[in-house]
């Protein structure tokens, strides 16, 4: 161990040497080896050592014991530490601490033993004390997953004494801390030592569990369970289960043990590097390994599920599945594993590269094939834990839907309104056409004949946002995107637009060249399409006026505000322009309607200047919506669609620790959110403001978002939930 973690030797040397002297004595466990046999071992171990570092193990115990502290100090910076805290929101600055303690053995015989016992349950969070030991054998032994540990249960029969005295204990800890414990501790003949205790890292409906018990329990208030869940855990929860009728159906061909909950299921590949690559092809994989290693962390995080042949509950695959909210099945001692050829036999098959596979992360059952997947419910604990956090937050939060099914989504999970509908996206598939057309007309007579086809696909699809958000707000965002984003790529799709429109292919091609940018970000986009196109506007505005005055005949009781949002506003006066021709034809809709309706005109901020001149913009603006996606691009300079080729380097050079589009930049970006509030509110003070860039769905953005006065946070229908809670848990903090 001092070779592999203080010197980086590498394990395999040693490990070699060990597997070679076992099967020259022909025993298969460590422990059958004999004293002499370790001797030698010791001697070979030695000069491996020499032969790889240059100079003699070092026997000075004061020599080893820096070293080995150097070690600890030098792990804060290794790239996996620096991945785990990045997904782990844990600061680089905060550095870590070294504890030095004698040394307990648990390997002086078979009257000592080690292992790690958590008080509940972290997979499903039940009440009962959970663990696995190892007589013999010192901690490493236990979570490395060579020799697989016995049940916790079985040490009452092995060390009663310790055993009774270990029970004590757990209870006084988690009574302390109020909260499960993730407990190590050595028995060195007979007498019980406690090596440490933490939080224990549990699963997502464990965490619910759990907290839910220690509010009945007396132990924690609602307020207190509500901030004890991880939001980001919550994700797994929302994620697919198997289709329970073709479940039924189906033969299990093996059983492991369920490490980390969930279902998956995808195309087996062998190593962590293969995950990544077919991961980023869109393959959807299953991890199958011997046993994983830190090394895997990356590969691990691109896969569905992770599968391994050793194990138990606390292998690292185990514990890093139940971190990262990824299904695992581990231990599963029927697979004969050949990872070198990329392949394993199980219940009398081959199995392949890219053959197809299902795993239940929560029975540990194992299938052959695709298993197809259901959506889930908020139900039961996560609902309880969803009813208090809607109780202590006092945020709004709404969604970013673009169909209809989007926004049916997003009200199951609880969204309270829609914060943008970003309308370019009702434009796909055999609409698409029609788009085009409207793009790639050189008249005004021709865009508004494309646009008159247009209308009625855009009114159907708001009228659906309508009912299905039942009366709360819904913000439709006029629209934004680069135009040539949209254009024909194939020359099928020319030739049919050529055709649509009664022209030649070489006409459509050079009015596709003309709409090429150098820049399209800052380009021909957002408000600048609505004064170059009013008719655009005037279309939008129809739309969405006749949609929620048709919803709104329908519903009498429902108050339907709708709200257009004008995107990328940089002046005053841009905006003041498209509101002239949206007020106009929006009130001449109402009038002809004959039917009382308000409505609302606000902007988007997310162009600096905006945030800079909030004042004046407040003073045309009904309401702000953040759009830090854009915000972020133009503060920092960054571009929002090649950042990621240059991000890694300023992590590894510690200029930034976290993607700045993924966690809001509080110092930069935030302080313009924050001035703009201000200066907004200044103006107009029932002006409403709300974000609707990713950022709306990030735990720590949501709290900052909190902090500053913002009505709303508005994210992706799966987000939704999340953001209930980090917004309670804002509200509490804040309290
Ligand atoms: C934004 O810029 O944050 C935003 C929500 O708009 P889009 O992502 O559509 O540019
Ligand atoms: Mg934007």
């Amino acid at each position: 161990m001092y070779s592999d973690v203080v010197m980086e030797v590498g394990k395999k040397y040693f490990e070699e040497l060990i597997d070679k002297m076992k099967a020259e004595k022909g025993v298969t466990q460590d422990v059958d080896l004999t004293a002499d046999d370790l001797k030698e071992l010791a001697s070979q171990f030695k000069a491996e050592y020499k032969e790889k570092i240059g100079e003699d193990f070092p026997d000075d115990p004061k020599e080893q014991l820096m070293g080995a502290i150097k070690a600890v100090f030098r792990s804060w910076d290794n790239p996996r530490a620096n991945v785990y805290r990045r997904d782990n929101d844990i600061p680089y600055s905060w550095g870590t601490a070294v504890n030095v303690q004698s040394m307990a053995f648990g390997n002086m015989g078979d009257d000592c033993g080690t292992g790690v016992a958590f008080t509940r349950d972290p997979a499903t969070g039940e009440k009962k004390l959970m663990g696995e030991f190892l007589t013999n054998a010192q901690g490493e032994d236990v979570v490395a997953g060579v020799r697989t540990p016995m049940p916790i249960d079985q040490m009452a029969d092995k060390f009663p004494e310790a055993f009774e005295q270990f029970k004590e204990v757990c209870k006084i800890l988690e009574d302390h801390y109020r909260d499960m414990q993730d407990m190590e501790f050595t028995v060195e003949n007979k007498k019980l030592y406690m090596l440490q205790t933490r939080n224990g890292k549990r699963t997502a409906q464990a965490a619910l569990k759990i907290a839910c018990d220690l509010v009945d329990e007396g132990a924690r208030t609602e307020e207190e369970a509500v901030a004890m869940i991880d939001p980001r855990n919550l994700d797994t929860l929302l994620h697919p289960q198997f289709d329970a009728n073709v479940l039924k159906e189906t033969t299990p061909i093996a059983k492991a043990l369920g490490a980390s909950p969930g279902a998956a299921c995808g195309k087996i590949v062998f190593t962590a590097e293969d995950t990544k690559e077919w991961a980023a092809r869109g393959e959807k994989v299953v991890l199958g390994r011997l046993e994983t290693s830190p090394e895997d962390i990356e590969g691990m995080k691109s896969a569905q599920g992770i599968l391994t042949v050793r194990g138990g509950m606390t292998s690292h695959a185990a514990v890093v599945a139940r971190g990262m909210g990824t299904c695992c099945v581990s231990g599963c001692g029927d697979i004969v594993m050949d990872e070198e050829n990329k392949k394993f036999t199980l219940a009398g098959k081959e199995y392949h590269e890219g053959d197809p596979i299902s795993i239940d992360g929560s029975t540990g059952n194992i299938y052959d094939g695709i298993i197809p997947t259901v959506d889930a419910t908020i139900a039961g604990e996560f609902g309880r834990i969803m009813a208090w956090a809607d109780k202590y937050r006092t945020m709004g939060v709404r969604t970013n839907a673009d169909t209809p099914g989007d926004a049916k989504k997003a009200r199951e999970l609880g969204a309270e309104g829609i914060g943008l509908c970003r309308t370019e996206h009702m434009f796909f598939g055999d609409r698409i056409d029609a788009f085009r057309e409207m793009i790639c007309a050189d008249t005004v007579e021709e865009r508004a004949q494309a646009l008159e086809k247009i209308l009625p696909y855009q009114q159907g699809d708001f009228e659906q946002l309508f009912e299905a958000m039942e009366g709360d707000p819904v913000t439709i965002r006029f629209l934004d995107p680069p135009l040539h984003e949209f254009v024909p790529q194939t020359e099928e799709d020319i030739q049919k637009l050529a055709d649509a429109q009664g022209k030649t292919v070489e006409e459509i091609e050079a009015l596709i060249e003309s709409l090429k940018e150098f820049n399209p970000m800052m380009g021909h986009r957002g408000c600048r399409l609505a004064v170059t196109y009013p008719e655009i506007a005037v279309m939008q505005t129809k739309a969405v006026i006749r949609a929620a005055l048709a919803v709104k005949a329908n519903h009498p009781d429902w108050d339907i505000v709708p709200e257009i949002m004008i995107p990328l506003v940089g002046e005053l006066k841009e905006l003041k322009y498209v509101k002239k021709t949206v007020v106009e034809t929006a009130d001449a809709e109402i009038a002809a309607a004959g039917i009382d309706m308000k409505y609302e005109v606000g902007t988007m901020i997310e162009i600096p200047r905006a945030a800079l001149l909030a004042d004046e913009i407040a003073t045309e603006a009904e309401f702000f919506c953040f759009g830090t996606n854009d915000l972020t691009q133009m503060t920092y300079g960054f571009s929002r669609d090649d950042s990621s080729k240059f991000l890694e380097a300023y992590y590894d050079a510690k200029i930034l620790e976290n993607d700045p589009f993924a966690k809001l930049d509080q110092n930069g970006v935030g302080k313009l959110m924050k001035m703009a509030v201000k200066a907004g509110k200044e103006t107009r003070p029932d002006l409403h403001c709300g974000i609707c860039g990713e950022h709306g769905g990030d735990p720590s953005s949501v709290e900052f978002c909190n902090s500053i006065g913002l009505d709303y946070v508005s994210c992706s229908p799966f987000r939704v939930p999340i953001a209930r809670l980090a917004a309670a848990q804002a509200a509490i903090s804040q309290k």
